[in-house]
């Protein structure tokens, strides 16, 4: 709500109200529109989150919630994720309606509707933001286009400016682990949950899912201009791990776009120090890669575990696909163009992104959504992806401009 009524304050004057959507005391989403002057033109909404995640204080060189800038960087929790779009996004509306910035001549009336819709709730799962909007406001905030987080970093030579086309489904599941209670002073010969549940993280952990190399993945390493034997091998699913080395901070990402990923992420079991605990549980954070199925984690589960699944039963439903927009629409092209003004010869790299974002609500419902902004010559996608949920987040207002003169272009030629 905090945001909702600074974004108010934002455009106080500017003849854009909008709606305020309050599903949850606090947790409130602001949706603001201009009409277009012809219905029947395709709409384009921005959909920026207003939520931010945790930090951890200690790890930071600066106050992360006083947004101060420094030596031309603005420092703070958000920064990069999103709030740097969700402020451009405003900042592009308030300049369109007023016709300030790109619009010397007067108010810009697009021919079909603008929307920007600042949301809550996207980074604990959407249920209370765009989750909760496409089920009971979809007339609030559905298009025909969406462009929302991330992407922007240039990548390579070229450069290759990072767009997320698509992103990764999740299907997280439990593991129910069995033992057998005890006495904790006779360990010998027990069936301890908690040693069962360990060698269960463990085999999770070490367990390799297919490597899949996809053609986007392929562009990917194009773009990255790495040496020739570590392009050779993050292509072969034979020798991939071999060529994660050689990409430095990416390889996490390279590791995520290329694999189904299981992350043992809550251990849970015993509750006294005298008692061997009968029973476990494990939450599993599963990531899947287009064309995986539910019956495909099952299959990698039972294999991860081996024997271990006379103890264990997995449970759990969670199953959302994995989502990809075409690039071959009007809003790809005004995105390729707008790159083009800055980075002379630059490309786009369409990327498919390993963790969530809102593009997947409206994917689901074949609307294209890209990840999109624009970053400058400072940044790589190794030290996006650092910084992304990271110690000292921050970005340099050079991007900042280069974010919203891109993102002005992009509604101007989409809606020109
Ligand atoms: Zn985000």
């Amino acid at each position: 709500m905090r945001a909702v009524e600074t974004l108010q304050s934002f455009f106080e004057g500017s003849g854009l109200e909008g709606v305020v959507v309050e599903p949850h005391p606090g947790r409130a989403s602001l949706i603001v529109r201009i009409e277009g002057t012809d219905p029947s033109a395709p709409s384009l909404a921005l959909v920026g989150h207003t939520d931010v995640v945790p930090v951890e204080a200690a790890g930071w060189e600066r106050d992360p919630f006083a947004g101060e800038i420094v030596d031309g960087w603005l420092w703070g929790r958000g920064a990069i994720d999103m709030l740097d779009l969700t402020a451009s996004y405003a900042v592009v509306m308030r300049a369109l309606a007023t016709g300030g910035a790109g619009g010397a001549a007067g108010a810009f009336r697009p021919r079909g509707d603008l929307i920007f819709a600042a949301v809550a709730d996207e980074e604990a799962g959407s249920g209370l933001g765009v989750d909760w909007l496409t089920k009971n406001r979809l007339d609030l905030i559905d298009a025909d286009c969406v462009l929302t987080e991330s992407g922007g970093a240039p990548t390579g030579a070229k450069p290759s400016i990072s767009v997320m086309i698509g992103e990764k489904g999740l299907a997280g599941r439990v593991l129910r682990v069995t033992g057998r209670p005890g006495h904790g002073s006779a360990p010998y010969g027990a069936r301890n949950a908690a040693v069962i549940a360990a060698e269960a993280v463990t085999r999770i952990a070490a367990f390799r899912a297919p490597t899949v190399i996809s053609p986007l993945w392929r562009q990917f390493v194009d773009a990255l201009a790495a040496d020739g034997v570590t392009h050779g091998r993050l292509v072969d699913p034979l020798h991939f791990f071999e060529g994660l080395p050689g990409v430095g901070a990416l390889a996490g990402y390279a590791h995520a776009s290329t694999h189904t990923t299981i992350s043992p992420n809550i251990l849970q079991a015993g509750e006294k120090e005298n008692v061997i605990p009968g029973s476990g549980r494990i939450v599993l954070d599963i990531r899947i890669l287009p064309d995986v199925r539910p019956a495909d984690v099952e299959g990698y589960l039972r294999e991860a575990l081996g024997d271990l699944m006379e103890d264990i039963v997995i449970e759990g439903d969670q199953f959302g696909e994995s989502t990809v927009s075409p690039t071959d629409t009007p809003l790809y092209g005004a995105l390729q163009n707008a790159v083009r003004r800055v980075y002379p010869g630059g490309e786009l790299l369409p990327m498919l992104g390993v963790g969530g974002s809102d593009g997947r609500f409206y994917r689901r419902r074949g609307v294209p959504a890209y990840g999109f902004g624009l970053l400058s010559e400072r940044w790589d996608y190794g030290t996006f992806r650092q910084l992304f949920h990271g110690n000292n987040e921050r970005i340099d207002l050079e991007s900042l401009e280069l974010t919203v003169s891109a993102l002005d272009h992009v509604v101007r030629e989409f809606h020109g």
